[in-house]
């Protein structure tokens, strides 16, 4: 089912068609939390409302020409300034490829910076979604130059996939320059000769990065659902006198709402991913690829 609802994820043709209906809108609005900067603002103040922290996503990926990628980062641009005209407790997530890394990496390192100064210069931060593994490198050196830049320090952060072989090596190398890491389990069907395939594989390399990852002394984040990942992280932050101020949990908005509170109320970090944007179809599907129960779920929603 994991393999089928990715390779749906990566239909153009049945993209077009479902981004298009007024059905698949309102079949994506479980997990996005509408089309527009407006709709996503609202979001965040009723998550902020719940004590949560929020990033927010505008959903799009793979941009084909220079101008949609100067959309993106102009979309961007406002939300921040929005975010800090509203006083929400939010910050950005975004993709390289949305910023046009595949039309012109010239480009795509410009924009992306300019919104990582903008967002610097308001005490804002900016976190580097990762996407599939032919840009996991490029994704990493970006954000290595953008940290780099005078005044971006802690300004700009990287996300590392546990199911990727070389994320130790990658982890060791980011903690020791300083830079924040999203650590998740990673979503996209990658190969053996890179990846882990078997679950408890991805689950022990998550449970090994998070604890070199809380050890470091960097603020990071431990985006999962997984009560068992959640357990391992409490638990050794427990043991070893971690203060749940130094990271936070991160989670998808939509999902396992009732442990978003949960945790919060017992005084860990939480900060909910909240995607928008009428390019809603691979995200979705790369949802259903993590729970196929999701499409029964998000069915029944249809016709209630
Ligand atoms: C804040 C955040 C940001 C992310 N950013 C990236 C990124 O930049 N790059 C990337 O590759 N991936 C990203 N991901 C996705 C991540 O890689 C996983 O695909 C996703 O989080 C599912 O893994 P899991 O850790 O929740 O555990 P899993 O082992 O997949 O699931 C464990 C349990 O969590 C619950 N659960 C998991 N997924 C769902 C779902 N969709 N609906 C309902 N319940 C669910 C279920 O109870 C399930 O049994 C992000 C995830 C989060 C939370």
């Amino acid at each position: 089912m994991r393999a089928f609802f990715i390779s749906l994820s990566e239909s153009k043709s049945l993209r077009g068609i479902a981004e298009r209906s007024s059905i698949g809108r309102r079949l994506s609005s479980r997990f996005v939390a509408g089309m527009s900067v407006e709709n996503a603002l609202e979001a965040t103040a009723r998550v902020n409302d719940l004590g949560l922290s929020v990033s927010v996503d505008n959903l799009g990926e793979n941009v084909t020409n220079p101008q949609e990628a100067r959309h993106s980062a102009q979309l961007y641009s406002e939300m921040l300034d929005q975010i800090a005209a509203r006083k929400l407790n939010a910050n950005v997530s975004l993709k390289l490829t949305h910023m046009g890394l595949d039309v012109d990496e010239a480009l795509a390192y410009s924009i992306t910076r300019d919104l990582v100064q903008h967002a610097a210069g308001i005490n804002n931060f900016v976190r580097v979604d990762m996407e599939g593994s032919p840009y996991t490198q490029k994704t990493l050196d970006f954000v290595r130059k953008l940290h780099g830049e005078p005044g971006n320090q802690g300004r700009v952060g990287a996300v590392i996939q546990s199911y990727l072989r070389r994320s130790e090596t990658d982890v060791k190398e980011l903690c020791a320059e300083g830079i924040r890491i999203r650590l998740c389990k990673g979503a996209y069907k990658e190969p053996a000769e890179i990846a882990f395939q078997e679950k408890a594989e991805v689950d022990a390399s998550y449970v090994r990065l998070m604890q070199i990852m809380l050890k470091s002394g960097v603020y990071h984040g431990i985006a999962t659902h997984d009560e068992k990942m959640i357990e391992a992280t409490l638990e050794f932050a427990k043991r070893e006198n971690i203060s749940p101020k130094s990271f936070e949990f991160q989670m998808l908005y939509g999902i396992r709402r009732d442990l978003q509170q949960k945790l919060a109320k017992e005084g860990w970090g939480m900060r909910v991913y909240i995607p928008f944007g009428d390019e809603w179809y691979p995200y979705l599907m790369r949802r259903l690829a993590e729970r196929p129960a999701n499409a029964i779920f998000i069915l029944k929603n249809l016709f209630r």
